[in-house]
């Protein structure tokens, strides 16, 4: 089975670093299918939970949250330079589903008119919402929407 190496680092630490056998990223441009020996790219990742699939078979897919940042594909090599990513085991479940409620209050009241819409920045909520998503999505957690 070919493979190519994956790696997936963060602003702090190498978050992923293996030999796996197909990518499935959400980019700026719409969902891709790395393979190996995929011919060049450099692309934008909006946040969303990579899946990674280490041997050919899609039943043991594994779920890695993303941020956003840029991916760059070589023949050989995948590289992820992530502005935050986690693996499920290290994703604190309770946090993302506050910071979900916090965006989407947020995104609510704005929408609504509230006193004190005019102050909300509802771009930033949107990507807070969208990363608390991509971390639940990760974890395979059923969650109120
Ligand atoms: P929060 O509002 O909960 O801080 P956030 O989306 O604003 O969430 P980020 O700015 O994306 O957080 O990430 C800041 C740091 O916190 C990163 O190192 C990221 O890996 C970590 N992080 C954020 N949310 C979680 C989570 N639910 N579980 C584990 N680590 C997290």
């Amino acid at each position: 089975m070919a493979t190519i190496k994956l790696e997936i680092v963060s602003p702090d630490k190498v978050v992923y670093s293996e030999d796996v056998s197909m990518v499935i990223v959400r980019s700026t441009g719409g969902e891709l299918g790395i393979l190996p020996h995929h011919a060049p790219l450099v692309t934008g990742l909006v946040p969303h939970a990579m899946r990674v699939r280490v041997s050919g078979s899609d039943r043991d897919e594994q779920l890695i949250a993303v941020a956003g940042g840029f991916m760059e594909v070589t023949p050989e090599k995948i590289t992820v330079l992530a502005t935050a990513a986690e693996q499920p085991i290290d994703i604190d479940i309770n946090r993302a589903q506050k910071a979900y409620a916090r965006a989407k209050e947020r995104i609510d009241a704005f929408h609504q008119g509230t006193p004190d819409a005019k102050d909300i920045d509802v771009e930033r909520a949107q990507l807070a919402l969208r990363r608390a998503i991509a971390r639940l999505d990760a974890t395979e957690t059923e969650w109120d929407r």
